[in-house]
């Protein structure tokens, strides 16, 4: 058992303009394990957010106070800080957030990268030369483009990997130039903010930088709505991401929204590649991720089969505390999402589904589940249940796979299993989704893809070289030459 009993108290519940601070209100961060309270961050008002806001506005204007070879080396270092305190993100993953130690191990890997990548898009800022000859009315004139930070990104972002996810949005925004506010998730603000305190331990220039948790929706919506914000960089749920986006108004924004992560198995797939995946890609972070997969369709004449040896690999998931190194499955985030998924299978069940496997519940715990004869319309099926359960449905041609992936309203990434190339060629073709993994679930992604994909699943593209582009716009200079 790894021990996990003192993970970190912040200098204050909050941070702007280059100071730590106190806001007048605060909330407890709840571990959802066993309910004790991990420490203590700031309630941020609308006003906060407004200061915090103006702070980083001055700051990011002022380009060439921060040059990019020193924005790089700052990022290494950061990169390098993060790795020394890889023990204490660990903790706080796997305390304030549902994590078991082995998976918090893992996600500070994947941050590390996502820095270090951040760091060497340096190279990525540069523009280029415009074709004026190319028209008779750009006649004497020369100019080209440079790529310029957008300004103040806000950055909202949500519990399920407290790390990474805010380095996805936090390293590409200051590597690009800009200042950058951050609203971390309520659920699991703490990460934010020691990942702050290695930002400015780095040699960040602290004014670039705002952390302004909050308890509730007001000071997202504030900072989103803010006028000196230029972009808004969000991650989370459909509902929130509708909201942010109707608050936001006519402004930049990048949206990496909610997923239904589909897997097609072919009648030639190898089985046991496809079910170890399954077993990984449903249940991992307990499935609390939005690439999870919760709809297998498979090829009829293989699917006793495959249910067989996903229902065996699920047996063998070990769900337990934490801060055992042994566990697989964790706690939910909190107790009423374990009652809104035991809720949502109950539902499944009454209206006809089988369980092969699981539905079983205690406190924030929901057991791994793996469910048959789900009847068409139960929201398994058709929402994000965000939640260890995944659904096996066998059919008889493919196209009705394909018409449910892009029937439905989600479109991140999907996974194909078979040997047949120019199958799994034509699925990639035909499903309408951001990623189509071939051999492996759509529970996979590199930080350095373009990553998101279309309908209720987002808008834009992360993945850091993609956000780099985002989070900066061209600007022209050009000059007409007197002959
Ligand atoms: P959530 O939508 O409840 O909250 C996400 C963040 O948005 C939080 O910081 C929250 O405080 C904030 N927020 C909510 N409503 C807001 C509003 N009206 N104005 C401003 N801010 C607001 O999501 P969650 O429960 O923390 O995370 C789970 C969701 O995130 C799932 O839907 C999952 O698929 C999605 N997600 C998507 C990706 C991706 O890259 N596509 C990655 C991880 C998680």
């Amino acid at each position: 058992m790894s021990d996990l009993s003192a993970p970190w108290t912040p200098p204050a519940g909050a941070f702007w303009d280059g100071a730590w601070r106190s806001p007048s209100e605060g909330f407890p961060v709840i571990d959802p394990e066993d309910g004790t309270e991990v420490g203590q961050v700031g309630d941020c008002s609308p006003t906060d957010v407004d200061a915090a806001v103006r702070a980083v506005a001055d700051a990011a204007l002022q380009g060439e106070a921060w040059p990019v070879w020193r924005r790089r080396e700052t990022l290494h270092e950061a990169a390098r800080l993060l790795a020394a305190r890889r023990e204490l993100f660990v903790r706080l993953l796997s305390r304030e957030a549902c994590k078991p130690v082995r998976h918090a191990e893992a996600e500070v890997r994947r941050a590390l990268e996502t820095v270090r990548l951040s760091a060497e898009q340096a190279d990525r800022l540069e523009g280029r030369t415009l074709p004026f000859g190319d028209t008779p009315r750009g006649a004497n004139r020369i100019g080209w483009f440079t790529r310029e930070p957008v300004g103040v990104v806000a950055a909202i972002t949500p519990f399920n990997d407290p790390l990474n996810l805010v380095a996805h949005k936090v390293a590409p925004a200051l590597i690009a130039g800009n200042g950058v506010v951050l609203k971390p998730s309520e659920q699991t603000p703490l990460t934010a903010l020691a990942f702050l305190e290695v930002l400015l331990d780095a040699g960040v220039p602290a004014d670039r930088l705002a952390v302004v948790p909050s308890r509730g929706v007001q000071a997202g919506a504030a900072l989103v709505s803010h006028p000196l914000v230029d972009m808004v960089s969000f991650t989370g749920g459909w509902t929130s991401g509708n909201a942010v986006a109707r608050a936001a108004g006519a402004k930049k924004t990048l949206m990496e929204l909610g997923g239904l992560g589909t897997v097609l198995v072919l009648g030639d797939a190898h089985l046991h590649q496809a079910a170890a995946a399954i077993v990984d890609g449903a249940f991992g972070n307990t499935g609390q991720n939005c690439l999870s997969v919760q709809r297998v369709f498979v090829a009829r004449e293989r699917a006793a089969e495959l249910l067989d040896l996903v229902v065996r690999g699920t047996r063998e998931l070990v769900v337990g505390s934490k801060a055992d190194p042994a566990t697989d499955i964790g706690p939910l985030v909190d107790e009423p999402a374990a009652e809104r998924v035991e809720a949502w299978v109950s539902e499944a069940v009454s209206a006809g589904a089988t369980v092969q496997i699981g539905a079983k519940r205690d406190g924030s715990y929901y057991w791994p589940t793996v469910l048959t004869d789900v009847p068409a319309g139960s929201r398994v099926l058709t929402e994000e249940v965000f939640g260890p359960v995944v659904s096996i449905e066998p059919v008889d041609t493919l196209e009705v796979a394909v018409d449910e992936v892009n029937g439905s309203d989600y479109g991140l990434q999907a996974g194909v299993f078979t040997r047949d190339i120019d199958a799994a060629l034509d699925l990639a073709r035909r499903l309408r989704v951001g990623a189509v993994m071939i051999n492996d679930t759509g529970d996979f992604r590199i930080d350095a893809m373009p990553f998101g994909g279309g309908k209720r699943s987002g808008v834009g593209r992360e993945g850091v070289p993609y956000a780099v582009d985002a989070m900066t716009e061209p600007k022209i200079v050009a000059i007409h030459t007197v002959t």
